[in-house]
Protein backbone atom coordinates (compact mmCIF):
# COMPACT_ATOMS: atom_id res chain seq x y z
CA UNK A 1 0.00 0.00 0.00
CA UNK A 2 0.94 3.35 -0.80
CA UNK A 3 2.57 5.67 2.30
CA UNK A 4 0.68 8.00 3.63
CA UNK A 5 2.67 11.01 2.67
CA UNK A 6 2.47 9.55 -0.93
CA UNK A 7 -1.07 10.04 -0.64
CA UNK A 8 -1.26 13.49 0.26
CA UNK A 9 1.73 14.56 -1.84
CA UNK A 10 -0.66 13.16 -5.03
CA UNK A 11 -3.37 15.18 -3.07
CA UNK A 12 -0.87 18.23 -3.00
CA UNK A 13 0.05 17.94 -6.33
CA UNK A 14 -3.52 17.72 -7.90
CA UNK A 15 -5.07 21.00 -5.98
CA UNK A 16 -1.44 22.77 -8.63
CA UNK A 17 -2.89 20.78 -11.19
CA UNK A 18 0.04 18.37 -11.56
CA UNK A 19 -1.96 14.67 -11.72
CA UNK A 20 0.13 11.43 -11.22
CA UNK A 21 -1.71 8.39 -12.33
CA UNK A 22 0.12 6.13 -9.41
CA UNK A 23 1.77 7.07 -6.45
CA UNK A 24 4.90 5.31 -8.15
CA UNK A 25 5.69 8.05 -10.05
CA UNK A 26 6.28 10.45 -7.26
CA UNK A 27 8.36 7.88 -6.18
CA UNK A 28 10.71 7.70 -9.35
CA UNK A 29 10.33 11.15 -9.99
CA UNK A 30 12.74 12.44 -6.89
CA UNK A 31 16.01 10.51 -8.39
CA UNK A 32 15.34 11.64 -11.72
CA UNK A 33 19.08 13.62 -13.09
CA UNK A 34 18.45 14.13 -16.60
CA UNK A 35 15.05 16.27 -18.26
CA UNK A 36 14.55 15.89 -22.15
CA UNK A 37 11.66 17.87 -23.41
CA UNK A 38 9.66 18.34 -26.61
CA UNK A 39 9.90 21.79 -28.15
CA UNK A 40 6.65 21.98 -30.87
CA UNK A 41 3.44 21.97 -28.23
CA UNK A 42 5.95 22.09 -24.91
CA UNK A 43 8.60 24.60 -25.09
CA UNK A 44 6.58 26.31 -27.18
CA UNK A 45 2.93 27.15 -27.05
CA UNK A 46 1.62 24.96 -30.12
CA UNK A 47 -0.77 26.99 -31.27
CA UNK A 48 1.78 28.16 -34.42
CA UNK A 49 0.27 30.49 -37.69
CA UNK A 50 0.65 30.46 -40.82
CA UNK A 51 3.48 33.58 -41.62
CA UNK A 52 3.72 32.85 -45.41
CA UNK A 53 3.02 30.28 -48.20
CA UNK A 54 5.02 30.19 -51.09
CA UNK A 55 3.58 28.96 -54.60
CA UNK A 56 4.74 29.51 -57.59
CA UNK A 57 2.59 27.40 -59.80
CA UNK A 58 -0.91 27.39 -57.70
CA UNK A 59 -2.98 30.06 -55.66
CA UNK A 60 -2.42 30.19 -52.25
CA UNK A 61 -5.97 29.24 -51.26
CA UNK A 62 -5.57 26.06 -53.38
CA UNK A 63 -2.63 25.10 -51.34
CA UNK A 64 -4.35 25.84 -48.09
CA UNK A 65 -7.51 24.13 -48.79
CA UNK A 66 -5.04 21.03 -50.09
CA UNK A 67 -3.03 20.93 -47.04
CA UNK A 68 -6.37 21.51 -44.48
CA UNK A 69 -8.60 18.66 -46.06
CA UNK A 70 -5.33 16.34 -45.73
CA UNK A 71 -4.99 17.94 -41.76
CA UNK A 72 -8.83 17.71 -41.03
CA UNK A 73 -8.17 14.54 -38.43
CA UNK A 74 -4.70 15.83 -37.05
CA UNK A 75 -4.30 16.93 -33.51
CA UNK A 76 -0.99 18.51 -34.37
CA UNK A 77 -0.57 22.26 -33.41
CA UNK A 78 0.23 22.34 -37.37
CA UNK A 79 -3.11 20.84 -38.56
CA UNK A 80 -4.94 23.54 -35.92
CA UNK A 81 -3.00 26.09 -37.02
CA UNK A 82 -3.54 25.43 -40.89
CA UNK A 83 -7.42 24.97 -40.26
CA UNK A 84 -7.14 28.50 -38.56
CA UNK A 85 -5.58 29.93 -41.23
CA UNK A 86 -8.06 28.58 -43.77
CA UNK A 87 -10.98 29.43 -42.05
CA UNK A 88 -9.40 32.81 -41.24
CA UNK A 89 -9.85 33.02 -45.48
CA UNK A 90 -13.35 32.00 -45.32
CA UNK A 91 -11.73 28.51 -47.64
CA UNK A 92 -14.21 25.55 -47.94
CA UNK A 93 -12.17 22.84 -46.95
CA UNK A 94 -12.87 19.50 -48.63
CA UNK A 95 -12.49 15.94 -47.00
CA UNK A 96 -9.70 13.67 -48.12
CA UNK A 97 -9.70 10.20 -48.66
CA UNK A 98 -7.09 7.26 -46.81
CA UNK A 99 -5.55 10.51 -45.08
CA UNK A 100 -2.74 8.70 -42.94
CA UNK A 101 -0.57 10.60 -40.91
CA UNK A 102 3.28 9.92 -40.04
CA UNK A 103 3.99 11.20 -36.42
CA UNK A 104 6.92 13.76 -36.88
CA UNK A 105 6.79 13.36 -40.15
CA UNK A 106 3.29 14.80 -42.03
CA UNK A 107 -0.03 13.61 -43.75
CA UNK A 108 -0.56 12.14 -47.28
CA UNK A 109 -4.20 11.40 -48.75
CA UNK A 110 -6.23 11.33 -51.84
CA UNK A 111 -8.12 15.38 -52.20
CA UNK A 112 -10.56 15.63 -54.67
CA UNK A 113 -9.25 12.61 -56.51
CA UNK A 114 -5.32 13.60 -56.31
CA UNK A 115 -2.70 12.35 -54.29
CA UNK A 116 -1.45 14.80 -51.70
CA UNK A 117 1.06 15.33 -49.02
CA UNK A 118 1.65 18.02 -46.48
CA UNK A 119 4.99 17.52 -43.86
CA UNK A 120 8.75 17.84 -43.56
CA UNK A 121 11.02 18.32 -45.91
CA UNK A 122 12.99 15.45 -45.23
CA UNK A 123 10.10 13.18 -45.25
CA UNK A 124 8.88 14.43 -48.60
CA UNK A 125 11.84 13.60 -49.90
CA UNK A 126 12.05 10.18 -48.79
CA UNK A 127 8.94 9.76 -50.37
CA UNK A 128 10.63 10.62 -53.74
CA UNK A 129 9.38 14.09 -53.90
CA UNK A 130 12.07 17.26 -55.20
CA UNK A 131 11.66 19.68 -53.06
CA UNK A 132 13.25 22.49 -53.88
CA UNK A 133 16.30 23.47 -51.44
CA UNK A 134 15.75 27.33 -52.07
CA UNK A 135 12.37 26.66 -50.66
CA UNK A 136 13.86 25.53 -47.35
CA UNK A 137 15.60 27.90 -46.59
CA UNK A 138 15.41 31.62 -45.96
CA UNK A 139 12.89 31.48 -43.86
CA UNK A 140 13.74 29.23 -41.46
CA UNK A 141 15.34 32.49 -39.46
CA UNK A 142 12.11 33.06 -37.71
CA UNK A 143 10.54 30.35 -38.00
CA UNK A 144 10.12 26.29 -39.44
CA UNK A 145 8.78 25.44 -43.06
CA UNK A 146 6.76 22.70 -44.51
CA UNK A 147 5.78 21.36 -47.88
CA UNK A 148 3.04 20.49 -49.96
CA UNK A 149 3.19 17.92 -53.00
CA UNK A 150 0.82 17.22 -55.40
CA UNK A 151 0.68 14.21 -57.84
CA UNK A 152 4.19 13.16 -56.44
CA UNK A 153 5.83 17.03 -57.51
CA UNK A 154 6.77 19.70 -54.88
CA UNK A 155 3.89 22.55 -55.09
CA UNK A 156 4.25 24.89 -51.77
CA UNK A 157 6.11 25.76 -48.85
CA UNK A 158 4.62 26.95 -45.88
CA UNK A 159 6.20 29.01 -43.16
CA UNK A 160 4.94 28.95 -39.76
CA UNK A 161 6.17 30.12 -36.33
CA UNK A 162 5.35 29.07 -32.77
CA UNK A 163 5.83 31.10 -29.99
CA UNK A 164 8.16 30.18 -26.99
CA UNK A 165 5.32 29.98 -24.25
CA UNK A 166 5.60 32.76 -21.54
CA UNK A 167 6.96 30.61 -18.59
CA UNK A 168 9.60 27.98 -20.47
CA UNK A 169 12.41 30.63 -19.37
CA UNK A 170 11.72 29.70 -16.20
CA UNK A 171 11.03 26.30 -16.37
CA UNK A 172 13.85 25.87 -17.97
CA UNK A 173 15.94 27.43 -15.23
CA UNK A 174 14.31 25.88 -12.83
CA UNK A 175 14.48 22.39 -14.30
CA UNK A 176 17.78 22.48 -14.75
CA UNK A 177 18.58 22.27 -10.79
CA UNK A 178 17.51 18.81 -11.27
CA UNK A 179 19.61 17.61 -13.76
CA UNK A 180 20.52 18.20 -17.39
CA UNK A 181 18.14 19.09 -20.21
CA UNK A 182 18.02 18.13 -24.14
CA UNK A 183 15.55 19.59 -26.41
CA UNK A 184 14.79 17.00 -28.96
CA UNK A 185 12.19 17.99 -31.97
CA UNK A 186 11.34 16.48 -35.20
CA UNK A 187 11.73 20.28 -36.80
CA UNK A 188 14.69 21.16 -38.42
CA UNK A 189 18.23 22.81 -37.35
CA UNK A 190 17.39 26.11 -37.67
CA UNK A 191 14.02 26.40 -36.32
CA UNK A 192 15.80 23.89 -33.02
CA UNK A 193 18.53 25.92 -32.76
CA UNK A 194 16.68 29.08 -32.43
CA UNK A 195 14.30 27.89 -29.77
CA UNK A 196 16.61 26.14 -28.00
CA UNK A 197 18.92 28.95 -27.56
CA UNK A 198 15.57 31.65 -26.75
CA UNK A 199 14.28 29.22 -23.88
CA UNK A 200 17.95 29.15 -22.59
CA UNK A 201 18.73 25.30 -23.28
CA UNK A 202 22.02 24.28 -24.68
CA UNK A 203 21.49 20.91 -25.72
CA UNK A 204 19.40 19.88 -28.08
CA UNK A 205 18.94 17.80 -31.57
CA UNK A 206 16.85 18.50 -34.63
CA UNK A 207 14.96 16.03 -37.25
CA UNK A 208 13.86 13.40 -34.36
CA UNK A 209 12.13 10.84 -35.34
CA UNK A 210 9.76 9.40 -32.67
CA UNK A 211 12.51 6.35 -32.57
CA UNK A 212 15.08 8.42 -32.02
CA UNK A 213 13.35 10.55 -29.12
CA UNK A 214 12.99 6.81 -27.71
CA UNK A 215 16.60 6.35 -28.60
CA UNK A 216 18.34 8.99 -26.42
CA UNK A 217 15.81 8.15 -23.41
CA UNK A 218 17.35 4.57 -23.74
CA UNK A 219 20.96 5.26 -24.02
CA UNK A 220 20.64 7.80 -20.90
CA UNK A 221 19.21 4.84 -19.16
CA UNK A 222 21.76 3.26 -20.07
CA UNK A 223 24.25 5.55 -18.70
CA UNK A 224 22.93 4.64 -15.00
CA UNK A 225 20.79 8.28 -15.29
CA UNK A 226 17.08 8.46 -14.34
CA UNK A 227 14.99 9.89 -17.20
CA UNK A 228 11.46 12.66 -17.37
CA UNK A 229 10.88 13.16 -20.62
CA UNK A 230 8.00 16.07 -21.53
CA UNK A 231 6.24 16.15 -24.52
CA UNK A 232 2.60 16.60 -25.60
CA UNK A 233 2.48 14.86 -29.28
CA UNK A 234 2.28 11.45 -30.85
CA UNK A 235 5.75 11.51 -31.61
CA UNK A 236 6.65 11.80 -28.06
CA UNK A 237 4.75 8.61 -27.17
CA UNK A 238 7.55 6.05 -27.25
CA UNK A 239 9.78 8.32 -25.16
CA UNK A 240 7.53 9.09 -22.97
CA UNK A 241 6.22 5.56 -21.98
CA UNK A 242 10.25 4.07 -21.72
CA UNK A 243 11.29 7.39 -19.21
CA UNK A 244 11.52 6.58 -15.77
CA UNK A 245 9.03 9.44 -15.33
CA UNK A 246 6.82 10.71 -18.25
CA UNK A 247 5.14 14.33 -18.40
CA UNK A 248 2.53 15.34 -20.89
CA UNK A 249 0.90 18.60 -21.35
CA UNK A 250 -2.87 18.03 -21.22
CA UNK A 251 -3.10 20.03 -24.56
CA UNK A 252 -0.91 17.06 -25.31
CA UNK A 253 -3.24 14.44 -27.95
CA UNK A 254 -4.45 10.88 -26.64
CA UNK A 255 -1.50 8.84 -27.47
CA UNK A 256 0.86 11.50 -25.39
CA UNK A 257 -1.34 11.63 -22.46
CA UNK A 258 -2.07 7.77 -22.24
CA UNK A 259 1.14 7.10 -22.22
CA UNK A 260 2.61 9.72 -19.65
CA UNK A 261 2.62 8.93 -16.09
CA UNK A 262 1.89 12.56 -14.97
CA UNK A 263 -0.13 15.34 -16.67
CA UNK A 264 0.49 18.82 -16.34
CA UNK A 265 -2.76 20.92 -16.57
CA UNK A 266 -3.29 23.93 -18.15
CA UNK A 267 0.03 23.24 -20.31
CA UNK A 268 2.15 25.07 -17.48
CA UNK A 269 5.85 23.68 -17.77
CA UNK A 270 6.24 25.00 -14.72
CA UNK A 271 4.49 22.62 -12.95
CA UNK A 272 7.28 19.97 -14.17
CA UNK A 273 9.40 21.58 -11.91
CA UNK A 274 7.30 21.73 -9.26
CA UNK A 275 6.59 18.11 -10.02
CA UNK A 276 10.12 16.96 -8.73
CA UNK A 277 9.95 19.91 -6.08
CA UNK A 278 7.16 18.13 -4.23
CA UNK A 279 8.24 14.28 -5.18
CA UNK A 280 11.67 15.51 -3.57
CA UNK A 281 10.24 17.19 -0.34
CA UNK A 282 7.70 13.72 0.02
CA UNK A 283 10.82 11.09 -0.38
CA UNK A 284 12.88 13.40 1.98
CA UNK A 285 9.84 12.77 4.57
CA UNK A 286 9.59 8.96 4.10
CA UNK A 287 13.13 8.19 4.74
P1 LIG B 1 8.22 18.35 -32.39
O1 LIG B 1 9.13 17.19 -32.13
O2 LIG B 1 8.95 19.65 -32.30
O3 LIG B 1 7.00 18.34 -31.50
P2 LIG B 1 7.04 16.96 -34.65
O4 LIG B 1 7.94 15.76 -34.53
O5 LIG B 1 5.64 16.79 -34.23
O6 LIG B 1 7.72 18.23 -33.91
O7 LIG B 1 7.07 17.44 -36.14
C1 LIG B 1 8.30 17.55 -36.84
C2 LIG B 1 8.05 18.11 -38.21
O8 LIG B 1 7.29 17.17 -38.99
C3 LIG B 1 7.25 19.38 -38.21
O9 LIG B 1 8.07 20.51 -38.04
C4 LIG B 1 6.58 19.32 -39.58
O10 LIG B 1 7.46 19.78 -40.58
C5 LIG B 1 6.34 17.85 -39.78
N1 LIG B 1 5.00 17.41 -39.35
C6 LIG B 1 4.68 16.63 -38.29
N2 LIG B 1 3.35 16.42 -38.19
C7 LIG B 1 2.80 17.12 -39.21
C8 LIG B 1 1.46 17.35 -39.65
N3 LIG B 1 0.39 16.82 -39.06
N4 LIG B 1 1.31 18.14 -40.75
C9 LIG B 1 2.36 18.67 -41.38
N5 LIG B 1 3.63 18.51 -41.01
C10 LIG B 1 3.86 17.75 -39.94
MG1 LIG C 1 5.36 18.33 -29.71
Amino acid sequence: AAPISILIASGLSAKRGILFKEGRSIERLHQVDRIVLDKTGTLTEGKPSIRAIESPGHPETYVLRLAAALEKKSGHPIALAIAAEAAKRRLLVPDADETKESPGHGVTGIVEGRWAAVGSSGWLRKLGIAVPERADRGKEEEGSVLHVALDGRWIASIAWTDRLRSESEKAVRELSAYGELWMLTGDEEEAAKRIAAEAGISRYRARMLPENKLEVVRNLQAEGRTVAMIGDGANDAAALAAADVGMVMDSGTAAAIEAGDVVLLKGELTKAAQAITISRLTMRNIR
